[in-house]
């Protein structure tokens, strides 16, 4: 049988990339919507031939929950939203998917942690590189030593902004900012190079060039993250510039991606030669594989805690920008993507 996924939110990503992908899935497909706009939902039931009874808005939301089509309530709305609506979803008896960001905050995301294990129900990231084979050698190179030991990580992410994009730039409903946005490709990349956790932070934002557009988040901002064993990955993030970049320099080599983050279009090369591996449809992977943990009861391996991993790694980031200091990351979730 093929799961039920609703997608609640049906904006860019939605539209553009994980409605498309459900079409290529085999263990899942898309059986619901969940909008505040009515013409979009016209739009949408033809597109998708979706039935009337699968059709909610932000108030009947919670009436998913006896709708036997619906297995996974699959949350694509602005970050700050994102906790509310994967609690009600559990609530609901529903499994879910949060989009990256988890959320605000660590406290949110242990708040959702907990809602979908007394619901019995398993909560995934939508961490949809787990799942692609370049940023799987990544893991493999990084973590098995095969260049030796990976001493220097660099990972930069950027994109320019649209002023129209409202939440993205903090503004309206909020929780946008590059390193909330693409920072955390920087952050689970350098982690799952190495395989291992960072003991410490340090950060320094980007001056602001354009006070209008970055009055409620940075515009741009660079930290470190460093290792028990003396190996730093030198981030970047920012709404002003473009970069895409994964590299690890090892004790006999070196390997990376650029471009790095996209859908699609990824490049690998090592310090031997090119890295002969195809771009695959990621996010249906990403979903097959989370319908496959539920139908199969085993865990994904990008959970919710490593979720709040991320966000209590954006939060020491913030902080260490703030104060100008290291700061130790002491009580982050131990949880890895071994390769
Ligand atoms: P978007 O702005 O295009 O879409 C957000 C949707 O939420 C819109 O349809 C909007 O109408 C709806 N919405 C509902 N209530 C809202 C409210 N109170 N205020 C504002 N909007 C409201 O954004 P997006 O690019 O689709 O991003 C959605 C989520 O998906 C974000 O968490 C983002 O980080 C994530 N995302 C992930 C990837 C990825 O590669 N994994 C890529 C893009 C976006």
């Amino acid at each position: 049988r093929k799961l039920g996924i609703a997608l609640v939110g049906l904006g860019q990503y939605s539209e553009g990339e994980l409605a498309p992908a459900l079409e290529k899935t085999e263990n899942c497909r898309l059986a619901g919507i969940v909008t505040g706009t009515p013409e979009k939902a016209e739009t949408w039931k033809k597109k998708y031939n979706i039935p009337d009874k699968n059709v909610y808005d932000y108030k009947t939301f919670d009436q998913i929950a006896d709708n036997p089509d619906i297995d996974i309530v699959y949350v694509v709305l602005p970050n700050s939203l994102h906790a509310e609506y994967t609690i009600r979803a559990a609530k609901a008896g529903k499994h879910v998917i949060c989009e990256k960001p988890m959320a605000m905050n660590a406290e949110e995301c242990q708040q959702m942690i907990d809602a979908c294990k007394k619901a019995n129900r398993q909560l995934s990231i939508g961490y949809r590189l787990h799942f692609e084979p370049h940023h799987q050698e990544m893991m493999r190179l990084g973590q098995k030593e095969t260049f030796g030991k990976v001493n220097r990580i660099i990972a930069h992410n950027g994109q320019v902004q649209d002023a129209k994009n409202l939440w993205r730039l903090g503004k309206g409903i909020g929780g946008g900012g590059p390193l909330r946005d693409v920072g955390v490709y920087c952050l689970q990349g350098a982690i799952y190079t190495k395989g291992q956790l960072p003991i410490a932070v340090s950060a320094k934002l980007h001056p602001v060039t354009d006070p209008e557009k970055f009055s409620n988040v940075e515009e741009g901002i660079d930290f470190t993250l460093y290792f028990a064993d003396d190996t730093t990955a030198e981030c970047r993030a920012s709404f002003n510039d473009k970069y895409n970049q994964l590299r690890a320099e090892a004790a006999n080599g070196w390997f990376e991606l650029s471009p790095a983050y996209g859908y699609s279009g990824l490049e690998g090369k090592t310090s031997k030669g090119k890295m002969d591996i195809e771009n695959v449809p990621q996010q249906a992977r990403q979903m097959d594989a989370f319908a496959n943990c539920i139908l199969t009861n085993t865990p994904t391996t990008v959970p919710g805690e490593m979720g709040m991993r991320d966000v209590q790694l954006i939060e020491a980031v913030f902080k260490a920008a703030r104060t100008g200091q290291k700061v130790p990351t002491p009580n982050l979730v131990e949880i890895l993507d071994k390769s």
